[in-house]
């Protein structure tokens, strides 16, 4: 994991060398977002952003993560409608896997070359022009799926009281 001073020194020096404007409102939300473990959805991130700011409104918001989804700073984690830090964001643009935890909301994200190669390919065999993939994937992370496959609750030190989110409809 990056340190928030580290995520926001990067972004300020590419927002320089792209010639884009990283306001105040816009570093706070990206410092904020560093400070998640996991993703978070734009109403938290108001309900956070209005301890500095308490006049934001959703506008504000979501103008900010335009501004930060443009710049590739985050992503948006569709199926769950929220945002996540990207931590490579650096790099080259990249199709990123996103590994969300049904249980705790962890999304830990990784590159996927090898998949963004298979679906070029898929792609191309049906004539359709690919122009962006969004890879997410459902699960358990490491010390959810220990507590989801403990069979002591009563002895464990595990807290037991978080249920799987069960996905609706
Ligand atoms: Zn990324
Ligand atoms: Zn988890
Ligand atoms: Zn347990």
């Amino acid at each position: 994991m990056t340190s928030t001073d580290d995520v926001l020194a990067r972004a300020e020096k590419l927002c320089t060398q792209r010639s884009v404007r990283l306001t105040p409102q816009r570093l706070e939300v990206l410092r904020l977002m560093s400070q998640q473990v996991g993703a978070i959805s734009a109403y938290d991130l108001l309900d956070l952003l209005k301890e500095s700011e308490p006049q934001a409104k959703p506008p504000t918001v979501y103008r900010a993560l335009d501004f930060l989804l443009e710049q590739g700073f985050v992503h948006k984690v569709e199926s769950t409608n929220s945002y996540v830090l990207c931590h490579h964001f650096d790099e080259a643009t990249h199709t990123s896997a996103m590994f969300i935890c049904d249980r705790c909301g962890l999304v830990r994200e990784e590159t996927a070359e090898g998949v963004e190669e298979i679906m070029h390919l898929l792609a191309a065999k049906n004539g359709f022009a690919l122009h962006h993939n969004v890879i997410e994937a459902h699960g358990l992370c490491q010390p959810c799926s220990e507590v989801e496959t403990c069979n002591s609750p009563d002895v464990c030190e595990h807290d037991h009281s978080i249920t799987v989110k069960k996905r609706g409809r």
